[in-house]
């Protein structure tokens, strides 16, 4: 049930591109631009598509008939992709054209959803738009607390380094760079051209772990990117991941954020920072050549309060951003992301309240 639609902007264009031209983008954030199709569903439902209650991974054939299946539950659609949540949200506390978003979408209904969604915090976005691949999906299978999660990439899949050399001047412009691990899968080309700016022109290069298969299965291409990491941030199951995919035989938070604090740096005139978020427990941050690591408690929420935790992390990434941007030091950064991370579980998908609230 694709359709054609008409946009407002560039119609027959290649790219959907909603910047304000006299606007300064401080950040630019890259990965997949996604429609999360999330509903409420059971054992056999997971069963049938062999996922387990908590995961995120990448669909094959066999799982394509998820999404229909999901609509037929009466699914939500909501805008998603982590790194597209995490740019929201740093874009919601931060100043009008603060935030650039870049990635790739298909001609259809569902870009125009995403864009909509955006506009609602004012982040921008220059999507490329593929002419073949509809917009990239995200089926999300709720059991309880559980969230399973697998994405059909589609359009998102199609983002080239050529796309991103076509928006340099947005690339020169911005000052920090915000890169969701899950576009490890798509192009590793266009997340160096980023990483080796950030060390050339000492701005700051963030990477998020994304999901346990990333450091699993795309594991010389993360790699890859760790000497460009001036901040890594993920959870606690992403962080185990990495562990074992390196023979760190440890599963203890604290030693392994260590370790990816000490992992060594292009851009010497930065010290790593290493962020380790865990649901409800404390956030676990470590510096590089500091021997303490750091824990911040998270912002208490009565379990009445919680309506969806989907996305908790994308959030908690958008209030930190959003501090660095703003020079905060690194504990208001902290509080600021658990801040963001706290009012969008309060919210179903991953969304932010309105009317705004201020930090
Ligand atoms: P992910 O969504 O990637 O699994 P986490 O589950 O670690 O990430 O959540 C990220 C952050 O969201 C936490 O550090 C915390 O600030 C906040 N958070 C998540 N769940 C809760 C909760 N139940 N109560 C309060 N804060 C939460
Ligand atoms: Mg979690
Ligand atoms: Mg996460």
């Amino acid at each position: 049930a694709l359709f054609h639609s008409c946009r407002q902007l560039n119609i027959n264009q290649k790219s959907i591109d909603t910047r304000n031209k006299m606007g300064k983008y401080e950040i630019l954030a890259l990965e997949n631009p996604l429609l999360d199709i999330q509903a409420v569903g059971d054992q056999a439902l997971l069963d049938k598509y062999g996922l387990k209650p908590n995961d995120a991974i990448l669909a094959e054939e066999k799982h394509m008939g998820i999404y229909e299946d999901l609509i037929n539950r009466k699914a939500d659609f909501n805008a998603g992709g982590a790194a597209q949540n995490t740019a929201r949200g740093a874009q919601y506390i931060l100043p009008e054209d603060s935030v650039v978003f870049v990635g790739c979408v298909g001609k259809d209904k569902y870009a125009d959803l995403l864009v909509e969604a955006n506009k609602k915090v004012g982040l921008h976005t220059v999507y490329r738009v593929d002419e073949e691949q509809p917009t990239g999906r995200c089926g999300v299978v709720i059991t309880g607390h559980d969230r399973s999660m697998c994405t059909d990439l589609a359009a998102a899949n199609c983002y080239k380094v050529e796309h991103l050399k076509e928006n340099w001047d947005l690339v020169k412009q911005a000052k920090l760079y915000f890169v969701g691990g899950y576009h490890l899968t798509v192009s590793v080309p266009a997340i160096m051209a980023l990483a080796e700016e950030a060390a050339k022109e000492n701005k700051i290069f963030m990477l998020s772990l994304s999901a346990p298969f990333i450091p699993q299965f795309f594991k010389d291409q993360l790699d890859q990117t760790a000497p460009y990491w001036d901040y890594v941030v993920g959870n606690e199951t992403e962080a185990r991941s990495y562990a074992a995919s390196h023979d760190l035989n440890t599963e203890d938070i604290p030693t392994i954020a260590r370790h990816l604090a000490q992992l060594p740096k292009a851009n010497s005139q930065r010290k790593r920072t290493v962020i380790i978020t865990q649901g409800t427990d404390p956030t676990v941050v470590a510096v590089q050549d500091e021997d303490k690591v750091h824990e911040f408690p998270v912002h208490a929420i009565d379990k009445s309060e919680i309506a969806d935790t989907t996305g908790a992390g994308d959030a908690f990434a958008g209030g930190f951003v959003a501090g660095v941007a703003k020079g905060e030091s690194l504990k208001t950064c902290v509080d600021m992301g658990q801040w963001l991370a706290h009012l969008s579980i309060k919210e179903l998908g991953p969304a932010y309240p309105f009317p705004k609230q201020t930090y």
